[in-house]
């Protein structure tokens, strides 16, 4: 029987049957996958709670004819702080909602897990708010979406940028405005997340730019996605 070993980010698991669970996990080698975990409902599985969602996993698998069947399950990294936080796990909730919905099965993306890990982490770390606009903005630059910031989509103005019309790929002066309104701190927060400066857009934790960019980044990914996530509710708790 073939096979494969890797790590992996527990995106979210459902029941099948009396006693086990479909596993959606987004693997570092082979992208999105979905594996069977037998026997884990019951209250002696070998899985424990090594298979909750956010948790990083070293799995072995073997490729059955249909679904994969996870055969080992080692933690990688559990994030202690993150699961006591209310509010660093429902957005961790969201960055999972995330990947779900823009990875592509079988696939592999090693930034895409790159960023997943490293932004569970620093969620885990510092329960930062920013944490998810910063995300988002990193996915939209991997699918190559990125709404353009450096003047007006309509005019070309660098002056009195006051808006950000998403499904016009960027932002818009005083006299072109459209979409909705983005503060001058929001745009610098995107633009050093764009720019590499993550550091220090993570840094712009202002009630106001976090309140603005958790919605607006809300908004750029549904678009991108097409469908509203069911998430989404997650950040509109916090306005
Ligand atoms: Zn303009």
């Amino acid at each position: 029987m073939p096979h494969f070993r890797d790590d992996g980010v527990v995106i979210r698991t459902y029941k099948l049957g009396e006693a086990d669970r479909i596993v959606i996990i987004y693997t570092r080698g082979r992208g999105k996958i979905r594996a069977v975990a037998k026997g884990i409902r019951k209250t002696k599985s070998k899985f424990g709670a090594r298979l909750d969602p956010a948790s990083i996993v070293h799995i072995q698998c073997y490729e059955g004819r249909n679904l994969d069947i996870v055969t080992q399950v080692e933690s990688r990294e559990i994030f202690v702080d993150l699961r006591s936080n209310l509010d660093s796990f429902g957005r961790a909730a969201v960055l999972l909602e995330i990947v779900d919905q823009v990875a592509v099965e079988s696939e592999s993306n090693p930034a895409l897990y790159k960023l997943l890990t490293g932004a569970l982490a620093e969620l885990n770390r510092s329960a930062n708010p920013m944490v998810v606009p910063a995300f988002v903005a990193k996915v939209l630059a991997l699918e190559g979406v990125q709404p353009y910031l450096d003047a007006c989509v309509n005019c070309e103005a660098t002056e009195n940028i006051v808006a950000l019309d998403i499904s016009a790929g960027g932002v818009l002066c005083q006299d072109c405005r459209r979409g909705e309104p983005l503060s001058h701190e929001a745009r610098q927060a995107l633009l050093l997340v764009f720019d590499g400066q993550v550091r220090a857009a993570l840094e712009m934790t202002s009630e106001k730019v976090v309140n603005e960019l958790e919605g607006l980044s809300a908004r750029m990914i549904e678009q991108h996605i097409e469908r509203r996530l069911r998430t989404s509710d997650v950040l509109q708790q916090f306005h």
